[in-house]
């Protein structure tokens, strides 16, 4: 089994109710052979089974306050600016994972429109390979235009973080866009198989199964929806527009 090193938690340090979110809590890293650390049995997950998932316990862990990331009741963040360096650290970190997870979204969408492309160039049907057909025409043309632009997304967003202007506007639209047009892919993928796209022997089951958690963890895409709205409301209250 493998073993986290260290683990990104984000705790309530501040234990009155009252206190708003964006000070009640502390970010930590904290050592993965910490005692009083438990890890629970590896989850059987619908797909990337290869990742470890297990729900983890903290029983009287002590940890010193140098592993205080940033400041303290600085963990968590509700307000943020897009043009501001002074963002507190969750979000922070959302911001920076938010374009990965749009990445590996388009990845997978490329496996699909490959596997795709090459199967209906192969599959013949009413004396024709099905790629000759124009509904299968069609959605490989939406799939391949969705790969492209998944991928100038996660490079806009990713390239944002880079420039230091991080913010959760693109990184949001990033993730939201790639990982729906992952699912999509995905599903399509498997109606091009047909009957054989439902079976275990061939790849694109496996990518359905895959493709789906890029919808829920980084945030679901509902509230990459909520994120989204948010910044450009602020953007447009500050009576800024949006950069292109
Ligand atoms: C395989 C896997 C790996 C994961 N890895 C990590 C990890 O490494 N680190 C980590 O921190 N977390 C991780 N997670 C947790 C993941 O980020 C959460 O499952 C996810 O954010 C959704 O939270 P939830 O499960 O509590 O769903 P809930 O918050 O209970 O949501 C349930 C439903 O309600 C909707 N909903 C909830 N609140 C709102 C709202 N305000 N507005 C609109 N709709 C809403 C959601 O969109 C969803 O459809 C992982 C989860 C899985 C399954």
């Amino acid at each position: 089994m493998l073993y986290c090193l260290r683990f990104f938690v984000l705790a309530r340090s501040d234990s009155n109710k009252q206190t708003p979110a964006g000070k009640a809590f502390t970010a930590f890293a904290v050592e993965g052979d910490s005692p009083g650390i438990c890890r629970g049995k590896k989850e059987v997950n619908l797909g990337q089974r290869c990742s470890d998932t297990r729900s983890i316990t903290f029983e009287d862990v002590k940890v010193p306050a140098k592993n205080i990331i940033g400041a303290e009741g600085k963990g968590f963040k509700v307000r943020q600016l897009m043009t501001s360096r002074k963002t507190k650290i969750a979000m922070r970190t959302f911001d920076k994972m938010r374009p990965i997870v749009a990445a590996l979204s388009t990845g997978l969408s490329a496996r699909c429109l490959d596997e795709a492309t090459k199967y209906s160039l192969e599959r013949k049907t009413f004396g024709t390979e099905i790629a000759h057909h124009q509904a299968v025409q069609f959605i490989l043309a939406k799939m391949a235009m969705n790969v492209e632009l998944s991928r100038m997304i996660t490079y806009k967003s990713a390239y944002e973080v880079d420039e230091g202007r991080i913010g959760s506007y693109y990184s949001s639209i990033a993730k939201l866009f790639a990982s729906e047009s992952a699912n999509q892919a995905a599903a399509n993928a498997v109606q091009i198989f047909g009957g054989a796209g439902y079976n275990t022997e061939f790849p694109v089951e496996k990518l359905m199964r895959d493709a789906k958690i890029f919808q829920i963890y980084g945030g679901t895409s509902e509230i990459q929806y909520s994120v989204i709205c948010r910044e450009l409301l602020k953007i447009f209250q500050r009576n800024s527009t949006i950069r292109v």
